[in-house]
């Protein structure tokens, strides 16, 4: 055995060590569950052992299943995928069954073997599941432990008997929090919210374990769903308070996912079904639920780039083969509010930073934003106030270039402006280490031109953060013409030490991310130009599974910003400039005052505290409603081509190298439908040929920004879809 240790001692204990070889975290494989089998199989039949602790040689117990097992289950199977995924999550099933009868007499429900869950830290998924099916759950009092069942984070939900377990531990209503939005918490909130039994010190866990299972009954052993006459708590789906969750948790779940994730809609529908039959039926309503929604394209997109992908990019799949780069001292150039935030996320990584500014105000300034951030962190319990002071102890805010002497890695964040990011470009080289690597967080500016005021332009990179910095996942780094291989590897160690997801792409007009983002909330305002309602637009977006529709993200970054970006666009391309229509909307909307939420006036009425009232009479009056509306359809078709055939059109100009990175970026960035998995794994499920068919009718219709790639139109002659073509991506 290799990942489930097995050892008994001489009162007649086995304790089973969960100890996955060469990784930090357990995580379940095909081997653990039929080792975990085996030694089920020892303390059931072995007459010297009384009981046995299931517990981990790690700090922690474990991470969840590894997901790529669940698509080998899938891949295994052959013809019938479905079959394996369904006999995979049965046998999962019928073991977890066993540690929970633990050969008891199926009648009088004694003589079974007591099993505990000892568990040290960390218990997620699978990691909870097992657990759940054991007689007791001891966890150590472990303040950064994390227990909980995260599946539908993922697109997916918990199909190792989780989810029934817990809807008949705690209710459905009580569960719904850890099911229905993957909440996880601590041991202490964990027991009180009813899910493990007791936490003690962390010194104390395998002795308190072993007296548990010394002093247990035949009566302790029995699950109260094993036992006659069992009441659900907050009543079944039948009973008056039961049916009054259901029809709120279905109203919830659709206001929030507007029916586009599978995921939470199979969920409530096994705990639905799964509280009015025998448990052991439950188990397998639930495990065909799981099976339905594993054979659904958007649970294996949103897993592979969620994360498989997502990881694999964490972990450098795209860095180029180079000696370790990590950062240790960062130098911040502009203190505005893209430079504040990237010097407390850096801070907050243990890396020293010099934040520069214009004046000692202004530096000061962006330093204060850190410990805001950290009094709130404070004020909520996640930070302390040793913690606070040792993250501000490491940024030095200040107006001295001197300073930056030691960085071994520069980030540029002032004004948008070549003339000044050139000034401290060369103020900077002038100090800093001729090894230092210099990033500039641009927007919109070229990277090549940028790097033309360095000298050493090979050590010039873009590192292009999201706002706000501190809760934007995604980092875009771009390479320039001259960038060098150690600036990538540089800058891809740094977001690593920042705990980011990075993308990495060539140098064009607006990268990847804002360069798809733009066509998108373009379309909506010439949706309302030409006379759509404002509210048809939006929706569209959010019944695509967009977090906020293209008008309302508008108002959240500013119309004088989508002018000031317009009129640099227009500048540079000159006559070849597609989007005039659109401007008249924007630069309206400016000379009207109406900046978006932060003067509380843009395509939407606020109140004074900023909240949302509904849309601007204005509108109404200056772009006549169409009698006839636009077919939501339609609506759809033109907000999501608009995005994902820029996507198509940055990897075809090679700006984009890889697709994973393409949809990880997509998702991560701007929030591209998260259920599809990212523009690429989008097409995909949609097939290439069904995407030309749309494009060419829309291209009739609307114009020439709708033509399809010649990509994508290869790909439909072929038959192929992008993951198909990719091996490495589909690997
Ligand atoms: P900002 O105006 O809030 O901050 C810029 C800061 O740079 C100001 O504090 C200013 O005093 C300082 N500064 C200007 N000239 C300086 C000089 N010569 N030396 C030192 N400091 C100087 O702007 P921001 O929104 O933080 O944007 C900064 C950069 O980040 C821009 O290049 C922008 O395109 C880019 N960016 C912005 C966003 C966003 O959402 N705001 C997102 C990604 C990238």
């Amino acid at each position: 055995m290799t990942e489930f240790h097995y050892a008994t001692d001489a009162d007649g204990i086995a304790t089973i060590t969960w100890d996955v070889p060469g990784k930090s975290m357990n995580v379940m494989s095909f081997d653990g569950l039929r080792e975990l089998d085996a030694c089920i199989d020892k303390v059931l039949s072995d007459p010297a052992v009384k009981g046995a602790i299931i517990t981990s040689g790690k700090d922690d117990f474990a991470g969840g299943m590894d997901l790529n097992v669940l698509a080998e289950m899938r891949d295994q199977a052959g013809d019938n995928p479905a079959q394996g995924i369904f006999d995979g999550v049965m046998s999962t099933h019928q073991l977890l069954r066993k540690i929970e009868r633990a050969g008891m007499d199926p009648k009088t429900l004694k003589g079974g073997k007591p099993i505990v869950a000892a568990l040290p830290g960390t218990a997620m998924g699978i990691g909870l599941e097992l657990p759940l099916a054991c007689h007791r759950i001891i966890a150590a009092d472990n303040p950064k432990a994390r227990i909980g069942l995260p599946e539908i984070m993922v697109g997916l939900f918990p199909g190792g008997g989780g989810t029934i377990r817990l809807a008949y531990k705690l209710g459905a209503m009580a569960a719904s929090p850890f099911l229905l939005e993957g909440k996880a918490q601590d041991p202490q909130k964990t027991k009180a919210a009813g899910i493990i039994d007791e936490v003690v010190a962390p010194d104390q866990l395998l002795a308190r374990a072993k007296e548990w299972v010394l002093g247990a009954k035949d009566a302790d052993l029995v699950k109260p769903w094993d036992a006659k006459g069992y009441k659900v708590p907050g009543g079944a789906p039948y009973h008056p308070a039961g049916f009054m969750t259901f029809v709120g948790a279905s109203a919830m779940v659709h206001s929030k996912t507007f029916g586009v994730y599978p995921a939470a809609k199979a969920l409530l529908s096994a705990v639905y079904e799964g509280l009015q039959v025998p448990f052991d039926t439950a188990l397998k309503i639930e495990a065909r639920y799981f099976t339905q929604l594993m054979m659904n394209p958007s649970s294996g997109a949103m897993v592979r780039s969620l994360f498989v992908n997502k990881q694999a990019l964490e972990k450098g799949a795209n860095r180029p083969d180079v000696p370790d780069e990590r950062v240790k001292k960062v130098g911040v150039l502009g203190a505005g509010m893209m430079g504040a935030g990237i010097a407390y996320v850096s801070a907050n990584a243990g890396i020293e930073v010099v934040l520069i500014d214009a004046s000692q105000e202004a530096a000061d300034k962006g330093k204060a934003y850190s410990t805001g951030i950290l009094d709130k962190g404070i004020k909520r319990k996640k930070v302390t106030e040793d913690k606070k002071a040792q993250v501000l102890g490491r940024i030095n805010a200040t107006t001295d270039y001197a300073a930056l002497e030691g960085c071994d890695l520069i980030i540029e964040a002032v004004f948008e402006d070549m003339g000044v990011k050139a000034e401290v470009t060369k103020k900077a080289e002038a100090v800093i280490p001729a090894d230092a690597i210099y990033a500039s967080n641009t927007s919109t500016l070229p990277i090549s031109e940028l790097a033309k005021a360095s000298a050493r332009p090979e050590q010039f990179i873009g590192i292009h953060f999201f706002s706000p910095v501190d809760k934007m996942l995604l980092v875009e780094i771009i390479k320039g013409e001259m960038t060098g291989e150690r600036a990538v590897a540089k800058s891809l160690d740094y977001v690593r030490q920042i705990r980011k997801t990075p993308i990495v792409v060539n140098d064009a007009r607006f990268f990847y991310a804002n360069r798809c983002i733009i066509p998108y909330i373009n379309e909506g305002m010439r949706l309302l130009k030409e006379g759509a309602a404002p509210a048809l637009v939006d929706n569209a977006a959010r019944l695509l599974g967009f977090p906020v529709g293209p008008l309302q993200l508008v108002d959240e970054t500013s119309l004088d910003l989508g002018a000031k970006i317009a009129k640099a666009t227009k500048a540079a391309m000159g006559n070849e400039y597609p989007d005039e229509a659109v401007d008249e909307v924007v630069f309206w909307m400016v000379d009207e005052g109406r900046l978006g939420r932060k003067s509380n006036a843009g395509f939407f009425d606020y109140d004074e505290a900023g909240k949302r009232l509904g849309y601007w009479q204005g509108l109404a009056d200056r772009f006549e409603r169409l009698e006839d509306q636009p077919e939501l359809a339609e609506v759809k078709n033109r907000l999501m081509m608009a995005q994902v055939l820029e996507a198509v059109r940055a990897l075809e100009e090679g700006v984009l190298e890889d697709i994973r990175e393409g949809d990880v970026g997509a998702v991560l960035g701007w929030g591209f439908a998260p259920w599809s998995g990212g523009p690429f794994s989008w097409l995909d499920i949609l097939g290439a040929g069904r995407a030309v068919e749309i494009c060419d009718d829309l291209e009739a219709r609307f114009g020439p920004r709708f033509k399809a790639p010649q990509m994508l139109r290869d790909m439909a002659a072929k038959g192929e879809t992008f993951y198909g073509r990719d091996a490495k991506a589909a690997a």
